[in-house]
């Protein structure tokens, strides 16, 4: 799990990495405007999920 800020309207929001997946070139559609925007150079810390 990842925090990720988006660069669009600078919320903060969660970001569950997938499995087996990479974070090159991923993206997510921002919970607050909409947008789209690359996860990678946009996360602010990982949080550990147990
Ligand atoms: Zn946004």
């Amino acid at each position: 799990m990842f925090l990720v800020k988006c660069p669009h309207c600078k919320q903060n929001m969660k970001y569950q990495k997938m499995k087996g997946y990479g974070l090159k070139d991923k993206r997510k559609r921002c919970v607050y405007c909409g947008r789209s925007f690359k996860i990678k150079g946009n996360i602010l810390k990982s949080i550990k999920d147990n």
